[in-house]
């Protein structure tokens, strides 16, 4: 025996707020101009007070160095402060653990999710009540086919004919195969993702103009962030709509994309939680932009705590949990293409027996 006597007993005040890293194991191999991995960690947060858990979920963006290891390191030293506030003000309480590091936001947001589900679940209600939201205009979200060789793609797209509308990964030499590959198995609509991969200007209108024959339908975050005149200049040149992504991380950013760009993508992971998801929409709306809410590689937890905000978005790329193959729980389901946000308080979860 290792001597677990000798250990001392759990104080009785425990800490209220838990921390752990979760691995989940993909489908398929998952490849993007950034990264090619089998499986993607997530920091999992639980939060509990008064005889109530909210859960929470964050996946760290490789991009802005991000890991789960360190998410759990911030929470476990936001624990002891959290453990003493009042958690009927959780706008108040989600702003201070926004401002408390510099980065972290994926730690952030999966501590404002369980926030949110703990205040839902204290009060009785599901997340998006919160808000006063119509379930019922949950929008269509997209399913992402990742970068692979043909013959997988076809299968992947195969694989997606429940899905009315594809989500596809551009921005590499193999563009026109790949296309072709999907459109030689189906007709739906596709929306693009080149996550920055165009070079130049020149390029990347001249590989949309293609896109706009092949039917895709939109153009997300075609080159790099900061680059936001030469996407105003691309925008002067296409026909479809052009989507921000990595360069629509948090509020401040939506003003200056304003006459760039058509759509902000909002990531609950990027933005540091449900609060300020719900502030970009809004801020977006009023500037005459559309919404939508994407997602990283998470599980049910992430991916249903933000269809809990989608009534309010045009559309969505909440398919995160649909990527992988051991998934802790059933949540949000997809429905002919539609966000069928689940009953019952809080995100409304139930467990699922652990496989992969
Ligand atoms: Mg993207």
């Amino acid at each position: 025996m290792l001597g677990l006597a000798a250990l001392p007993a759990l104080a009785a005040a425990t800490p209220a707020v838990t921390a752990t890293v979760q691995r989940l194991h993909l489908k398929h191999t998952w490849t993007t101009v950034m990264s090619s991995s089998t499986f993607r960690d997530v920091l999992y947060v639980k939060l509990t007070a008064e005889g109530i858990t909210g859960r929470g979920e964050g996946a760290g963006i490789v991009r802005y160095g991000e890991t789960a290891e360190a998410g759990v390191k911030f929470v476990q030293q936001l624990a002891p402060e959290l453990a003493g506030m009042d958690l009927r003000h959780y706008g108040k309480v989600t702003d201070w653990v926004r401002q408390k590091s510099p980065g972290d936001w994926a730690a952030k947001a999966a501590v404002d999710i369980a926030i949110h589900e703990w205040v839902a679940r204290r009060r009785g209600l599901p997340v998006h009540a919160l808000w006063g939201l119509d379930p019922q205009d949950a929008p269509l979200t997209t399913f992402s086919i990742g970068i692979d060789k043909v013959d997988v793609i076809r299968q992947k797209v195969r694989e997606a004919e429940a899905y009315p509308e594809l989500k596809v990964k551009v921005g590499l030499d193999t563009d026109e195969e790949v296309i072709e590959a999907v459109r030689s198995v189906t007709k739906k609509p596709l929306r693009v993702d080149a996550n920055e991969g165009f070079k130049t200007k020149e390029e990347a209108v001249r590989k949309i103009n293609w896109l706009e024959t092949m039917g895709v339908i939109s153009i997300e975050q075609p080159m790099a962030a900061h680059l936001i005149e030469e996407h105003r200049w691309i925008r002067q040149r296409i026909h479809i709509p052009m989507i921000a992504d990595e360069a629509c991380l948090r509020p401040a950013d939506i003003p200056k994309l304003a006459d760039a760009f058509d759509t902000v993508n909002i990531k609950i992971d990027k933005a540091g939680g449900l609060l300020q998801g719900y502030r970009m929409i809004q801020i977006a709306r009023s500037l005459g932009m559309k919404t939508m809410l994407g997602c990283m590689i998470s599980s049910s937890v992430a991916i249903t705590a933000a269809a809990q905000l989608s009534p309010l978005v045009d559309h969505a790329d909440l398919d995160g949990n649909l990527l992988i193959s051991n998934d802790p729980f059933r949540g949000v389901r997809v429905v002919n293409g539609k966000l069928v946000l689940p009953l019952g308080t809080g995100l409304g979860l139930t467990s699922l027996p652990a496989s992969h």
